[in-house]
């Protein structure tokens, strides 16, 4: 048996492969696109591997992914391939239609013609696994509930639109088609291989090297966070046990305003990597940094952002048994302990030098 995992380059995709090799002997053939967003560095550990194939590519080229499940038939697709960075879908939101939206149909579309395909059996135990997120139902106010799995769809930026059009695509491939979809919808993650254009890892980066800490409007943006590892064992568990046609939504119950996130990540920065002992200095005024915190600053509010999301994530718990194993403190305290430990994996990908890398390993570019 097999897996097809695309986006699998990425930071969640990667973390996901990672925990799934780590747990299972069975293979993942990983179609990524290698955007600026995908970094083979992160799946370094897995060179010479077995049980990982990697293909370049794009989920909506439909050829190739034919060809690809033709050749190893997986019985399941996951989707993790997206564009998804918020700010970068404000500034050129067409990427975010083509690979989000026109990617999935296709991707679909390849799925649906494999699957038909399949003896009844197989048919039967197949399933399409989209992964999405919680920004698809807009903006909380402060005294709301949570979102559940009912919330109606109010998607604010051109990410979150793009990600709501790509869901609304995989429920109708079930309802129309049969085709067994599981779709999960996430809070935001955080933890190790994340990109440094992301709040928490940018924070962590920054601070270290004495750069200011930009913080949002007045911060108090909230934000319901999950450990990259937990979401990986929902992904899992919704695979196993997730019942097609079914959304799940998955959350840590860890609401946070973006200025307690940036505080605790400078607390423990202060903490495990003291700035006078590093001897940091203020990039700005060329001042030693004492803490961390003294980085922060207040910058420009982006553009329709979404004042808070939170996730109810009480029917992955009651159907399906899940529960996160990291409170936002211990996942936070190994987040920003493997940052410390890994300044290359950070100098890599600041550089571009992992594109030099990853062509000289695997001939890609
Ligand atoms: P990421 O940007 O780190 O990784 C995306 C990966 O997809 C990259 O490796 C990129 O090269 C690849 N990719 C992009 N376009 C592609 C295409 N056309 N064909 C093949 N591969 C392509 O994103 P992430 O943070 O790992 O998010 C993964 C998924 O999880 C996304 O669908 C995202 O919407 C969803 N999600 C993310 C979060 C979060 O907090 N990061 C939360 C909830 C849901």
């Amino acid at each position: 048996m097999t897996i097809l995992v695309t986006g699998g380059a990425g930071f969640i995709g990667a973390n996901f492969v990672l925990d799934w090799l780590a747990q299972s002997d069975e293979p993942v053939v990983n179609l990524d696109k290698l955007t600026y967003a995908g970094n083979l560095d992160n799946l370094a550990s897995l060179q010479g591997d077995a049980r990982h194939t990697f293909v370049q590519g794009d989920i909506g080229d439909r050829a190739l992914v034919q060809r690809l499940l033709a050749q190893h038939r997986p019985r399941a697709v996951l989707n993790f391939a997206a564009e998804s960075h918020v700010d970068r879908s404000i500034h050129g939101p067409e990427d975010f239609i083509q690979t989000n939206v026109v990617g999935t149909f296709r991707l679909l579309e390849a799925v649906r013609a494999y699957w038909s395909s399949l003896p009844a059996p197989e048919a039967a135990a197949f399933r399409f696994l989209h992964v999405s997120t919680d920004e698809v139902f807009g903006s909380l106010g402060p005294h709301d509930a949570p979102f559940t799995e009912q919330h109606r769809y109010e998607p604010n930026s051109p990410y979150s639109a793009s990600k709501a059009a790509s869901d609304h695509l995989v429920r109708a491939w079930h309802h129309t088609y049969g085709l067994p979809v599981l779709t999960t919808n996430c809070s935001n993650n955080y933890g190790p291989y994340h990109f440094p254009e992301k709040l928490i890892p940018l924070m962590i980066v920054n601070a270290l090297a004495g750069k200011p800490l930009p913080v949002y409007g007045d911060g108090q943006q909230v934000r319901d966070w999950l450990y990259v590892g937990d979401h990986c064992s929902a992904i899992r568990r919704v695979l196993h046990a997730g019942q097609p046609g079914q959304t799940y939504n998955i959350g840590g119950r860890n609401e946070k305003t973006n200025l307690e996130v940036v505080r605790t990540v400078c607390a423990l920065l202060d903490e495990l990597a003291p700035a006078p002992a590093r001897a940091v200095v203020d990039a700005r005024t060329g001042q030693p940094v004492r803490h961390y915190s003294e980085l922060i600053t207040f910058v420009t509010d982006r553009p329709g952002h979404d004042r808070r999301y939170a996730m109810d994530a009480s029917k992955i718990e009651r159907e399906l048994g899940w529960t996160p194993a990291e409170t936002f403190e211990t996942g936070l305290r190994k987040t920003v302990r493997w940052y410390l430990d890994h300044p290359e994996w950070v100098q890599r990908v600041q550089s571009g030098a992992y594109r030099a890398w990853l062509a000289q390993h695997y001939g890609a570019a």
